[in-house]
């Protein structure tokens, strides 16, 4: 059976930046599960995967337009320290969620701190990276008639 649409796929995978350093991995858990076609992981590696049968082994280089996106300046902002009034220690690496514009909760991480200001970026944490991937798949089934409906693994 090879991988296409409407199909569950399982794969073990590690994710490496461009350095090399692992950000990502399947190691020592169960296989991820997806659904393909169904854009439940990102597009560049949906796209590699396509036609490949259980045991292959694939390394995928994933520039940032097929990952997470490049960099969106408009989502790095700087606000006063009063919006933070509600939290004791405001520092560089802590996550929150804001509204982004449209309305939607969106998820921030702090990167900068100074004495009335904090600097907040709402980008993916991956966004603007170049993505390594080494895959092996190691099962394909059918997706069931309410998996392919509801686009997603049950
Ligand atoms: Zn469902």
């Amino acid at each position: 059976m090879k991988i296409e649409a409407k199909r569950i796929v399982s794969i073990h995978y590690k994710l490496t930046d461009s350095d090399g350093e692992v950000i990502d991995s399947s190691e020592g858990q169960d296989p991820l599960m997806y659904l393909h076609g169904a854009n439940n992981i990102i597009h560049g590696l949906e796209r590699a995967l396509e036609g490949k049968v259980v045991g292959d082994q694939l390394n995928v280089t994933i520039q940032p337009e097929d990952g997470y996106g490049p960099v969106n300046p408009d989502l790095i902002q700087t606000v006063p320290r009063s919006a933070f009034q509600n939290v004791e220690k405001v520092e560089p690496g802590m996550k929150f969620e804001a509204s982004a514009p449209g309305g939607e909760p969106t998820l921030v991480t702090v990167e900068r701190v100074t004495q009335d200001e904090v600097t907040v970026n709402g980008n993916h944490p991956l966004a603007g990276q170049v993505l390594n991937f080494d895959v092996s798949v190691s099962d394909i089934r059918e997706a069931s008639e309410d998996e392919a409906d509801h686009g997603h693994v049950h």
